[in-house]
């Protein structure tokens, strides 16, 4: 978190700053640990604005909005262990491997970030030790010791999309996205199909990758556990009352998409 820098000590948290890792549910007993990579848009005091005017910085450039509500919904009602970062993804982005060029992006979809341009390599690494570490530690410590204790582990990757991406308009509502676990995300989809009035994407709008994904890559599939993401369309839970609704209906849909997954084989890890 420090940085000597020429004899200047540079901290990039100070005492007024928020805690990276937020938790909820922790001594939560469901199968699901539930993830939130971009939950919060908090920025550094030390990286002032970034440079970015006050609208920019609660635009989805920011953050994932809306799945705040949803993921403090859903960790109540299934009684499931929340971790979720408080940092914006402009400052590091938190579902990146580090070093690539979007994990601290110098521009955004056409936004150009100046406090991300001319970054050193050390000061990228303060970011990455400050915010992006003890995020995805304490994701592997959770996961670690439910294993140890032969709890039952699903994560579930939580976050929220644009209704327009470079002028194309998306007409799901939701989608699962997935990559080696073939197993759990078909049988989401087909609870979510179940319900009426829902436009459903599979692996839509984004398919998880390698290189375009660091949680459920590193976390769930390196791991072994089962594991989806779900993204939301952010106008659908940009209220209170859109994120409580979406955080009841996936407290439904997930423990039916489970049941069926564990009636049908061995016991899971
Ligand atoms: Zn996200």
């Amino acid at each position: 978190m420090a940085l000597d820098n020429g004899g200047v000590i540079t901290l990039i948290l100070d005492t007024q700053d928020v805690p990276p890792v937020h938790e909820d549910n922790a001594l939560g007993t469901s199968p699901f640990l539930l993830t939130s990579d971009h939950y919060g848009r908090a920025i550094p005091r030390s990286l002032g604005d970034l440079g970015l005017p006050p609208d920019e910085l609660t635009r989805h450039i920011a953050w994932d909005i809306g799945i705040a509500g949803v993921a403090d919904a859903l960790s109540k009602h299934l009684g499931a262990h929340l971790i979720a970062q408080r940092y914006s993804r402009l400052v590091i982005d938190c579902n990146r491997p580090p070093g690539v060029p979007s994990s601290i992006p110098r521009i955004s979809e056409a936004t150009i970030i100046p406090g991300n341009e001319a970054l050193t390599r050390e000061a990228a690494q303060i970011r990455r030790e400050a915010i992006f570490d003890p995020y995805h530690r304490r994701i592997a410590e959770v996961i670690e010791a439910r294993l140890r204790n032969s709890m039952p582990t699903v994560l579930v990757s939580l976050h929220s999309f644009t209704p327009v991406y470079a002028g194309i308009i998306r007409p799901w509502h939701i989608g699962t996205l997935y990559h080696r676990d073939t197993r759990l995300p078909p049988l989401l989809l087909k609870w979510l199909r179940a319900e009426p009035d829902l436009v459903v994407g599979d692996n839509e709008p984004y398919a998880v990758s390698d290189e375009t994904d660091y949680t459920i890559p590193v976390h769930g599939e390196a791991r072994g556990l089962m594991n989806t993401g779900i993204e939301i369309r952010q106008d659908l839970i940009a209220e209170d009352n859109g994120q409580r609704a979406w955080g009841v209906l996936l407290a439904r849909l997930l423990p039916q998409a489970y049941q069926d997954l564990t009636a049908a084989e061995a016991p899971l890890r």
